[in-house]
């Protein structure tokens, strides 16, 4: 078999792999957008018809950096996606009007797969198994190719709701030839490399949160896809607070089954904008299936709600009514950095805490595993090659995970085609 890195051994965003048989079948992994809003590298029989076009394509979960750029895939080319998944990521676009980034299953040759369902690529056969990751039903796949076992492991982490599943299934999964892992937080989130007892779990931060009980009116951010992150908010203020969810956050919550939201959930209200109101697409489509729709929030009463910068004029109009206040930041921390490049989510914040003098807590866990995610996986499947992609800093990432992987670690650049001999 051949693997290429097309993008990704270099940055977040992006995330492109090919896999190629003896025989010739190719699938593609991921087919993301970068982050920094380039436009994604075009792939000869993926986005232009070749003599041997792309035999199939597997998107790991509905992050932008790995099902962005699909529309631009050839109609006829299978894609195998999760359902649920793809949906989350079509009322995003829809929220941010970027109607043309949707995935369009009536256009597209789309499947819905399965966890642990086989899907059998003429001589490829793909497995995707459900791992924890800050986007719902994310998937690891494991291939099998020219009697060779590959792992490519999306986005993971460890210390999430699901953690449970992970060892077992790296058990199950047993010993790999090729490992290719995201390793987002070698490079990001150095002090716990050093210190794993400092990352928070998932679970804990319910009463992180609850800290924060005694503040009337509490505003809340964080993504509207985080599934595990809003049902954490929600036991932690449904019992002292009013909950209210912002229009985006409430779509995405209703598709799914029992995850809070004011369709279905009493104690779940919805609140939307004046111009989310006065705008018929997309958002009176969203609102007319919005039950417990309110445009007013209570000042009198205590309330938690979803913030996001639109909201940023209504609140300037009810400034006075605003006390006893606080601003919980649950995202990650990259956004409000100055050197980020869409400054909307940085501007807002500096609005609440500087402006209206808001005071501002974080409290978040990341979405990526830390050390011992990285070295489980390692011990586990104990991979015979490994080609570390999705980090910030590559050659500090590559320093650091040949701690990990010793010699096992392979040093690829991106479009580099890298053979790996039948045994
Ligand atoms: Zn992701
Ligand atoms: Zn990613």
């Amino acid at each position: 078999m051949e693997v290429i890195v097309h993008t990704g051994t270099s940055k977040i965003g992006g995330a492109v792999t090919e896999i190629k048989s003896k025989k010739g079948t190719r699938i593609i992994l991921d087919y993301g957008e970068n982050l920094d809003g380039t436009e994604q590298m075009k792939i000869p029989g993926l986005t232009s018809n070749t003599q041997h076009n792309v035999d199939a394509v597997f998107i790991s979960h509905s992050h932008g950096d790995h099902i962005g750029s699909v529309y631009q895939i050839l109609n006829d080319i299978p894609i195998y996606l999760e359902q649920k998944g793809m949906e989350i990521y079509n009322i995003l676009c829809d929220m941010q009007i970027n109607y043309e980034k949707k995935v369009y299953p009536k256009n597209k040759n789309i499947h819905y797969f399965e966890f642990q369902k086989p899907i059998v690529v003429k001589d490829i056969i793909v497995i995707p198994y459900i791992v924890d990751h800050s986007a719902y039903n994310s998937a690891m796949f494991l291939i099998y190719v020219d009697y060779q076992k590959v792992l490519y492991t999306g986005d993971y982490r460890y210390h999430g709701k699901k953690w449970r599943l992970f060892r077992p299934m790296l058990k199950r999964i047993g010993q790999v030839d090729l490992l290719i892992t995201e390793g987002t937080n070698l490079t990001r989130n150095k002090d716990n490399l050093d210190n794993v007892t400092k990352v928070l779990k998932e679970k804990d931060l319910i009463s992180e949160f609850k800290k924060y009980t005694s503040y009337d009116q509490i505003f809340f951010m964080t993504s509207s896809s985080n599934i595990d992150r809003i049902v954490s908010l929600y036991k932690a203020f449904v019992p002292t607070h009013e909950f209210i969810e912002d229009l985006s956050m409430n779509s995405v919550a209703s598709i799914l089954e029992n995850i809070p939201n004011s369709n279905t959930f009493k104690t779940v209200k919805t609140f939307v904008t004046d111009k989310q109101k006065n705008r018929y697409e997309p958002y009176g489509r969203y609102i007319n299936h919005t039950k417990n729709v309110i445009d007013e929030l209570p000042f009198t009463s205590k309330f938690a709600v979803s913030v996001k910068p639109s909201m940023q004029n209504y609140i300037k109009q009810n400034q006075d009514k605003i006390h006893n206040a606080c601003l919980i930041y649950s995202m990650y921390d990259g956004y409000i950095d100055d050197d980020w490049d869409s400054p909307s989510t940085r501007n807002f914040v500096n609005y609440l805490q500087n402006d209206l003098h808001i005071p501002f807590f974080e409290i978040h866990t990341s979405g990526h595993g830390d050390i011992t995610a990285i070295k489980l996986i390692n011990k586990y499947v104990n991979p015979k090659n490994v080609i570390l992609i999705h980090t910030e800093n590559r050659e500090e990432g590559l320093k650091i995970a040949s701690e990990i992987f010793k010699n096992k670690l392979l040093k690829v650049n991106d479009g580099e085609a890298i053979k790996f001999e039948e045994k």
